[in-house]
């Protein structure tokens, strides 16, 4: 096994990857593309529908204005340059859940092109990894192969889905790595969520990718055969399906075989891809250009009232977060990872004295609270202010974190948020000095041995009294008073 690794290992460095990437990504409109029905998700089989998305004969398309801004929106922020004219054009194939037999996608004028996102490169620098091109297109609908009482007979054609809009995003063959691919993925769901345009939910099928592999030896130009791996449906699963496929290519090469252009799945509870259809007989397309539909045109006022729109992305954000609240680049990283958990920590972050401490707070007591009660950090019983709240008592030395960390967990329990819990805890932090002063007596007096080390220099024994101070008093009194009234007292 440790033999077969390591050769795998040996062959990889001999071999380098190249990897480009599909994603269709579904708008995410209240209507569909070319009509009036709704695009909400679970309605029941085929009730989303009218003669225009069942594809009946002489039902004309309308297309959605919001659909082409959403686009425009995506196009911008992925840097994309748009094109004042595109062509909607017809995609001719025979499909059960495709009812007109033409899916309207566009061809050689798409909306736009020449993007890129930028990844975390291998050396800690970034590589720009280029998007060929952004174009629109309507889905198909959906066949039911199972979990249907006549499944065993029959599949079912659902035609919700058909005529929702979406986008297609096409990189360039730039990737060299299942982790950068994993990375350019990544990147491109965190800028689609923040534009708001799609949910980008993968089981839900809002977001999904096909991966195109192939491999050549190092040192050569010309690109190698290609697969293409579809419908993955995990970002995870996408980087264990390239892996896969690297290696067996690898593999193919080196046995002599010559690799095949085809189209394969991912079987992701064996780790591997197989073969669906070969490529080279794959059928032709035949586009040519919509005749229902007009040139699709978004003069550069339209564009520029569209990009009007566009929020702040995470890497503009994080860089301005950075220099405004004075936290890390991983604090920027984990506080960005949603728009909500951004919007959310910036609120606590100005309200509050200290906004490093606020950044602090919400990673670990926070997020880690969170995460354990399996909630995202919009069903967080302690708001903002609350976290705003707490960090600031604890700045200012009014509660010790160990209260802190007891009141958080009091506002899980009870889905309180953070100033009711605290308010009516109150939880009281002994500063009347005379009652410390009792207190202080009292430990000192039964702990002769202790205090006849400290007079004699051990002084570092003090951290014992201090402990037995805030023991004796519940935690509640304020350290720092009682390292004062302790030192006078010892001495
Ligand atoms: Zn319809």
């Amino acid at each position: 096994m440790a033999a077969s690794i390591q050769r795998r290992q040996a062959l990889r460095e001999q071999y380098e990857p190249v990897i480009g990437l599909e994603v269709h990504v579904q708008l995410l409109t209240q209507t569909k593309i070319f009509c009036g029905c709704s695009t909400h998700f679970g309605a029941p089989p085929n009730t989303n529908v009218c003669p225009v998305c069942l594809g009946l004969p002489g039902a004309l398309p309308v297309l959605n204005q919001r659909a082409v801004e959403f686009a425009v929106l995506a196009a911008q922020a992925l840097h994309c340059q748009v094109r004042e004219t595109s062509i909607f054009a017809r995609k001719n194939y025979f499909y059960p859940d495709l009812p007109k037999g033409y899916q309207i996608s566009q061809f050689d004028k798409p909306l736009a092109e020449h993007g890129f996102i930028e990844v975390p490169s291998a050396d800690g620098g970034k590589k720009k990894i280029g998007i060929t091109r952004l174009h629109m297109e309507e889905d198909a609908g959906k066949s039911i192969h199972d979990g249907l009482s006549d499944t065993h007979e029959y599949t079912s054609i659902d035609l919700n889905r058909s005529g929702t809009p979406l986008i297609e995003i096409v990189s360039e063959p730039d990737m060299r790595s299942a982790d950068e691919a994993h990375e350019y993925l990544t990147r491109l769901k965190e800028i689609i969520l923040y534009t708001g345009v799609s949910d980008c939910n993968m089981e839900e099928g809002s977001l999904r990718c096909d991966a195109n592999v192939s491999v050549r030896p190092c040192g050569q130009q010309k690109f190698g055969t290609k697969a293409e791996i579809k419908n993955v449906n995990s970002f995870r699963f996408i980087r264990s399906a390239i892996e896969y496929e690297i290696d067996r290519q690898i593999e193919a090469i080196e046995a002599g075989e010559k690799i095949r252009q085809e189209t394969r799945l991912y079987n992701a509870s064996e780790g591997k891809t197989y073969s669906m259809r070969s490529k080279e007989q794959a059928h032709d397309y035949r586009y040519f250009p919509e005749p229902d539909l007009l040139p699709l045109v978004v003069d550069f006022a339209w564009q520029e009232r569209i990009r009007e729109t566009l929020p702040e992305l995470p890497e503009a954000r994080r860089h301005r977060m950075i220099n405004s609240y004075g936290i890390t680049e991983y604090d920027a990283q984990v506080l960005t990872a949603s728009k909500l958990l951004a919007d959310q920590f910036e609120e606590a972050a100005v309200a509050a004295k200290n906004p490093k401490r606020v950044a602090n707070l919400v990673q670990s007591e926070l997020m880690g609270r969170l995460k354990a009660a399996g909630q995202g950090i919009e069903h967080s019983p302690i708001s903002m202010k609350g976290v705003a709240l707490s960090a600031d008592l604890l700045e200012a030395g009014d509660i010790s974190s160990k209260i802190l960390k007891d009141l958080y967990d009091k506002c899980f329990a009870s889905g309180e948020d953070f100033a009711t819990v605290y308010e009516r805890e109150k939880p009281q932090q002994i500063t009347d000095t005379a009652a410390l002063e009792k207190i202080i007596d009292d430990v000192i007096a039964a702990s002769p041995k202790q205090l006849e080390q400290y007079r004699a220099g051990k002084t570092t024994i003090i951290g014992f009294f201090v402990g037995q101070v805030m023991k004796a008093s519940k935690g509640q009194a304020k350290p720092e008073l009682v390292n004062e009234l302790l030192i006078s007292k010892l001495r």
